[in-house]
């Protein structure tokens, strides 16, 4: 099975060509994404007009770039796969509406694919994980642990009661002055820092609930920065160090307590596994606690590579072949709707339909 991978639902234009000969392990053939940090660095976040654009002039280019990365043409390929939410839907619109052209032109079937669902999958394309596994998505939209039972098959075991974790690096990047995107340059500038001069909260932790908190902690940053105002380079640094220990201390607290329920609901799992997903998974610190954490509790810690945890469209063509493999095939492709809200367990109906 050869797909067709597009992604184009936040500031990421990417396509990628994905195999998958059986008995063999997954070929990624292509895997082209082009960032458009750039744009969106004069305003301090990602602006959805802007996106929308930058991913219609963009995108036929990236896709003609995957395919001839691939040596595959376009009548070799089985399937297109495209991101259809969540997202920004200025977005979605453009890579579903150009999946939606590319499979009536072709006859080939388009399948419309939950980011999310590629974000949980990427760990069987790296690794061949098997079911059932954590995921701990974290990115500048997202924070969350996710049951992942199968195809198709997940279960959200704890979300963000307010901003996510890569929010919280870029708005405390931008209350200290420094360039965007935020969480880089907190865990760059963190490194000459001191973590214990500021004794920021760790929001929830404790809690029998299982989810996670950061504007708090935002507020703590502010307030900290305000009192001792203007600062010096030390004073960022030691801010950013400090920041950065209470959100690893405060997502380590919280990730215990799904380690813990997964091995009361799946007791026979030898070796059960965490996989992380999302930006904010590149950053060391929290790589590092994550690993401990997982190492104390008899769990495998699963980091795919940055450029397969950050949005990509390689994850997206396998979500594709999974659905196909799964025999997840539904018609009603052509006719949906992006939708800029989707949440992964709200997946039931697989949404695969023909060209034709
Ligand atoms: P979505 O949530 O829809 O997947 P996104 O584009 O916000 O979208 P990613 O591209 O996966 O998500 O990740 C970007 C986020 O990751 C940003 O918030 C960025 O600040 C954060 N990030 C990137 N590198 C690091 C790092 N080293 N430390 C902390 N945060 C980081
Ligand atoms: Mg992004
Ligand atoms: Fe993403």
């Amino acid at each position: 099975i050869r797909v067709l991978g597009i992604e184009t639902s936040c500031d990421e234009t990417a396509a990628s060509v994905v195999g998958l000969r059986e008995g063999a392990a997954p070929e990624i053939l292509s895997n082209v994404v082009l960032s458009q940090i750039e744009e969106h660095a004069a305003f301090g976040g990602v602006v959805p007009e802007i996106a929308a654009r930058a991913h219609v002039e963009a995108l036929d280019g990236i896709i003609e770039a995957a395919l001839a990365d691939s040596d595959i043409s376009l009548a070799e390929i089985d399937a297109i796969a495209a991101t259809a939410g969540p997202g920004l839907v200025g977005g979605l619109i453009v890579g579903l509406m150009t999946a939606k052209a590319i499979a009536a032109a072709t006859g080939k079937p388009l399948i419309a694919v939950n980011h999310l669902e590629g974000h949980a999958l990427t760990a069987r394309l790296t690794d061949g994980l098997d079911f059932p596994y954590l995921l701990l998505l974290v990115s500048g939209g997202h924070t969350q642990i996710v049951l992942v039972r199968g195809v198709g098959d997940y279960q959200r075991w704890a979300t963000t009661i307010d901003d996510a974790l890569g929010e919280a690096f870029d708005k405390t990047a931008k209350m200290l002055g420094l360039p965007y995107p935020g969480g880089p340059n907190v865990e760059k500038t963190a490194a000459n820092g001191d973590a214990k001069r500021f004794a920021f909260p760790r929001p929830m932790k404790g809690e029998a609930r299982p989810d996670f908190s950061f504007s708090g902690l935002k507020t703590a940053v502010r307030q900290a920065a305000t009192a001792i105002a203007p600062l010096s380079e030390q004073d960022v640094a030691d801010i950013c160090a400090s920041f950065q220990a209470a959100v690893s201390d405060a997502l380590g607290d919280r990730v215990r307590r799904s380690l813990v329920r997964f091995r009361e609901e799946y007791p026979d799992v030898k070796t059960p596994a965490l996989v992380v997903a999302g930006g904010v998974a590149a950053n060391r610190e929290i790589r590092s606690t994550l690993e401990t954490l997982c190492a104390g509790h008899g769990f495998s810690f699963i980091a795919p590579p940055h450029v397969l945890c950050t949005d990509n469209a390689a994850m997206i063509a396998w979500a594709g072949i999974e659905r196909i493999r799964a025999g997840l095939v539904e018609p009603g492709a052509m006719d949906f709707v992006p939708r800029s809200r989707w949440p992964l367990d709200s997946i039931s109906a697989p949404m695969i339909g023909s060209g034709r």
